[in-house]
């Protein structure tokens, strides 16, 4: 009496194999419109529904359902805010805040302790 072997292996899951051919799988930026590799970009995907939608970072990229990329950059967010690339990108119908991705943008994209990026800061106009 032989176990049977094969006929309970697990199937699935097969590797497609496409972008291991290059860097690594890319993605539009919905700021810039630039491709760069996934890894360096962004997800986020739309959460909620209806008036109580918005726009939830995804830095893991594990969230399901539709998701788009940007730079974790103020300025490609504010491009594709201007341009209201993010609803478009997400097929959204409605407007969807964008507070919680603004404000993960804003943490990952200003390093503490560092301040060397003095010329991206709003400078301050006194008034005379
Ligand atoms: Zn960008």
């Amino acid at each position: 009496m032989r176990p049977r072997r094969g006929t309970d292996r697990i199937r699935g899951r097969r590797d497609r194999g496409v972008d291991l051919l290059s860097v690594g799988p890319t993605r539009t930026c919905v700021g810039c419109r630039k491709r760069a590799p996934a890894a360096s970009l962004l997800r986020f995907v739309a959460a909620g529904s209806g008036k109580d939608l918005r726009l939830q970072p995804d830095p893991s990229r594990r969230l399901p359902g539709r998701g788009a990329h940007v730079h974790p950059d103020p300025v490609c967010f504010g491009q594709a805010e201007r341009r209201r690339a993010f609803g478009r990108a997400l097929r959204l119908t409605g407007v969807a805040d964008a507070g919680l991705l603004a404000e993960h943008i804003r943490t990952v994209s200003v390093p503490s302790g560092t301040t060397d990026d003095e010329a991206l800061l709003p400078r301050h106009d006194p008034a005379r």
